[in-house]
């Protein structure tokens, strides 16, 4: 039978917008080691914003921003919603055909005839175009016409005003180990991990290496308590269900995360993962 201190626990977590989905997973909390983090939408807020737009071998700006726009105009992929807010007019469908949407690494589609590629740099690589890296701040996204490398627009995101503390807190209260899994690149990666006082990070990773990677880590750590995945997007579900505790952003998280996870967090803030480990502690200290 499950103490009735633990639905007080539930209840008093809910209060703080944090949805418990059972005793064990509140009992679990208490025994956190390691903490896992996906980068967009968790701990920066996924609200990307252009900062720059750069055409390359005869392309203008507004050219490639138009291409990008056009490339970009059936993703919800949040680097796609900036760019068609910084085109800000409307796309022309029917120089559309064939759009495809590549999980990992962007976008391939026909504008007027030709054949364009919008996405990072393993796009460009698994498609040969000879292109050339850009080390930038921020997400970059490169764009190839018919083969040939047309420029790139660089795309910035905001770390959520929070996260450098949760994750000071979080060592506080004794977690071991944390961590940051991303699809974005190394510079982007390795510049948040520095700036809030991440321990590792593992970038650009397509969706199901996030799972392996997981697992790598879970295999190689020294802690035996338990290992938590926090995560926002409908790539990171198989991750979440993967971990011993899952945590999702749940207001601007996608539904598969929410169904996949065990904790849902209400407000998206990382500071309540920090919450709902004191409410834990606090509920055991009453159960025993
Ligand atoms: P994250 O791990 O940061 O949440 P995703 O798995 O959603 O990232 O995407 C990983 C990378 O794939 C992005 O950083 C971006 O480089 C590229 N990408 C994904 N979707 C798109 C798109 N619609 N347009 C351009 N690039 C994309
Ligand atoms: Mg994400």
């Amino acid at each position: 039978s499950i103490p009735l201190s633990f639905f007080g626990g539930i209840g008093g977590a809910s209060k703080n917008g944090i949805l418990v989905k059972g005793s064990n997973y509140l009992e679990a909390l208490n025994a956190v080691d390691t903490i896992v983090f996906d980068k967009t939408g968790t701990l920066t807020k996924g609200i990307f914003k252009v900062t720059s737009v750069v055409g390359m071998n005869n392309w203008s700006e507004q050219e490639l921003l138009a291409y990008a726009a056009h490339a970009e105009s059936f993703s919800n992929h949040p680097i796609a919603l900036s760019i068609q807010k910084a085109y800000g007019q409307e796309v022309d469908g029917q120089r559309l055909t064939e759009q495809e949407e590549i999980p990992g690494m962007g976008i391939r589609v026909r504008i007027d005839g030709k054949s364009v590629l919008a996405g990072n740099g393993k796009l460009m690589e698994s498609e040969q175009v000879d292109w050339k890296p850009v080390r930038a701040l921020g997400s970059v996204v490169y764009l190839a016409v018919n083969g040939s490398f047309a420029g790139y627009i660089v795309i910035s995101d905001e770390l959520k005003p929070d996260s450098k503390k949760a994750i000071q807190e979080l060592k506080r209260l004794g977690v071991s180990q944390t961590a940051m899994l991303t699809g974005d690149s190394k510079v982007v990666g390795e510049a948040i991990a520095r700036e809030i006082g991440l321990d590792t990070v593992y970038s650009e990773l397509l969706p199901h290496q996030k799972v392996e990677k997981l697992e790598e880590l879970d295999k190689n750590r020294k802690g035996k308590g338990k290992l938590v995945f926090v995560g926002d997007g409908i790539n990171d579900a198989p991750v979440l269900a993967r971990a011993d505790i899952g945590i999702a952003m749940g207001a601007l998280g996608s539904d598969a995360a929410i169904e996949a996870a065990d904790v849902v967090l209400m407000t998206d803030e990382p500071s309540k993962i920090v919450a709902a480990i004191r409410v834990a502690r606090k509920t055991r200290s009453i159960v025993w």
